[in-house]
């Protein structure tokens, strides 16, 4: 790990040694990653003599600890998004989880972004982490083994795999909470952003953001992004599901050309830069989160503060609380499968 960054131990990870380490390819694109919760802490796009950081960080460990939002880049497991009521039955049974979000538990818990991941294999593009989820952690059945690979082509794509196991039946669902603004970090709104996501479908939700079970059609609604449109044009409309999420804060159920294959999801492009992302994924499902609850009281490197709406996140999931919808795609694994996933995020400048 020739480039890495080590950061001194802190109290709170009980002296457990973190580092930052950067991912290059041919192009110059660099990507960098945090063992502290698997996390992709910035990506750098060249553009003339200079990088454009175009995902939301800190510059040390301390700081993601101390953070009041805890999910900047980080890997979120075991249930990435909600669960109503902190409850979910398997075979009969019934979990109850930290309640952390409303009445419900939002991304795990105290979950996987609050852990310190093993160090796997190390090449200059690509790293692997690994981290054991203990039977009972956050109220969650069976010991699961989940691990994650971050790959930087030299096509500027940063692939996430995604795998995990299990000793007994339990659930699961994971993603990356990159927050993202293409026009570069510290550069204000993200509302003028082209957005596309391939979807003719969203899940609603009520008012603690849970998803009522109805699978709406976006056509004619300001969730329709299937022909492009900036973010803003009508996140202020009087719509009661924009209300709800103070803006964009909902999961798509994304286009299929077949279950679990790796299709083209969404493209964003930031105005004042012309960068753009692609998102493919494995996942049946994407949250487009458009920063409603971002307030400006974390700093990141850079100077620039997490104000409202200055990033989005497009995190593709299995559907937020399947665990409670059967009618909702599985998301329970069992001893001998082995749960895997993945998505790119592919960059064009
Ligand atoms: C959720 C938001 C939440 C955010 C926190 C998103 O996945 O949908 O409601 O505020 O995570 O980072």
């Amino acid at each position: 790990m020739s480039n890495t960054t080590l950061q001194s131990s802190s109290d709170a990870l009980n002296e457990v040694e973190c580092w930052f380490y950067v991912l290059k390819n041919c192009n110059n694109v660099q990507v960098t990653i945090t063992n502290y919760g698997a996390r992709i802490t910035s990506i750098c796009i060249p553009q003339q003599d200079n990088f454009v950081n175009v995902v939301t960080g800190f510059s040390s460990i301390d700081e993601y600890i101390n953070a009041t939002a805890p999910y900047y880049g980080a890997t979120i497991g075991r249930y990435a998004n909600r669960i109503a009521k902190g409850q979910f039955s398997l075979n009969g049974k019934t979990y109850t989880l930290p309640v952390n979000n409303g009445p419900n538990t939002l991304h795990g818990g105290n979950g996987f972004y609050d852990k310190v991941w093993e160090t796997g294999e190390v090449t200059e593009n690509s790293i692997a982490l690994s981290y054991h989820s203990a039977d009972g952690e956050e109220g969650f059945p069976g010991n699961v083994d989940v691990k994650v690979v971050f790959e930087l082509d030299d096509d500027n794509q940063l692939h996430i795999h995604y795998e995990a196991e299990t000793d007994a039946d339990t659930v699961i669902n994971l993603t990356n909470h990159a927050y993202f603004n293409l026009n570069g970090v510290g550069s204000g709104l993200i509302t003028s952003h082209m957005m596309e996501i391939d979807a003719e479908y969203f899940t609603p939700v009520n008012k603690t953001q849970i998803p009522t079970g109805e699978i709406a059609a976006v056509r004619a609604t300001p969730f329709d992004f299937i022909e492009p449109a900036t973010i803003g044009e009508r996140i202020n409309n009087d719509d009661e599901q924009l209300k709800i999420g103070n803006g964009y804060d909902h999961n798509y159920v994304l286009d299929k050309t077949s279950e679990g294959a790796l299709d083209f999801a969404a493209k964003v492009t930031g105005d004042l830069t012309g960068i753009s992302m692609e998102v493919y994924t494995t996942e049946p499902g994407m949250q487009f989160y458009s920063g409603n609850f971002m307030n400006g009281t974390n700093v990141f490197k850079g100077g620039s503060k997490d104000d409202f709406r200055t990033a989005f996140a497009l995190e593709t999931q299995h559907f937020p609380d399947s665990p409670n919808q059967p009618a909702f795609p599985s998301t329970v694994l069992k001893p001998g499968e082995v749960f895997k996933s993945q998505t790119i995020y592919k960059f064009s400048f």
